[in-house]
């Protein structure tokens, strides 16, 4: 009985991880599923997310302003990272030839098997927000 509930506890956290887009931190997570799990803690919500790192279910994408980011999306696709608010987005687009892995391993007489590219800026929320402060000049 107990037993059933760790695993849909673990279940939760899961789909709390693959149901956004915001590349949530493990504080998010916990947020997001302890309403239904009053008794959640958060040292279960970083056990499991560091289970599902391992079995590779999520991705992590990294410290961003101090705090881990994940990713329930595990297909192969970039990333943009906002320097001012944090935002983590998906870019669906591809920047590299497909045989870079190739290319790359002969050169260098390794096997590469995948590639992280993370562009870094300022996203359009931010843009905007201070485009309008900067006009009423605060
Ligand atoms: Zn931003
Ligand atoms: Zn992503």
């Amino acid at each position: 009985m107990k037993r059933e509930n760790f695993s849909r506890k673990r279940q939760a956290i899961l789909e709390a991880i693959r149901g956004t887009q915001i590349h949530p931190t493990a504080e998010w997570v916990y947020q997001a599923v302890k309403p239904q799990y009053p008794d959640l803690s958060l040292g279960t919500v970083y056990r499991n997310i560091a289970r599902f790192k391992e079995d590779g279910l999520i991705l992590s994408i990294g410290v961003v302003q101090g705090q881990e980011r994940f990713d329930g999306d595990v297909h192969p696709h970039n990333h943009f990272i906002c320097s001012e608010c944090g935002a983590v987005l998906d870019l669906t687009e591809r920047y590299l030839y497909d045989d870079v892995h190739q290319i790359l391993s002969q050169k260098y007489g390794a096997q590469v098997i995948s590639h992280e590219l993370i562009f870094r800026g300022v996203c359009k929320e931010c843009l905007e927000k201070s485009k309008s402060s900067g006009q009423k000049g605060a």
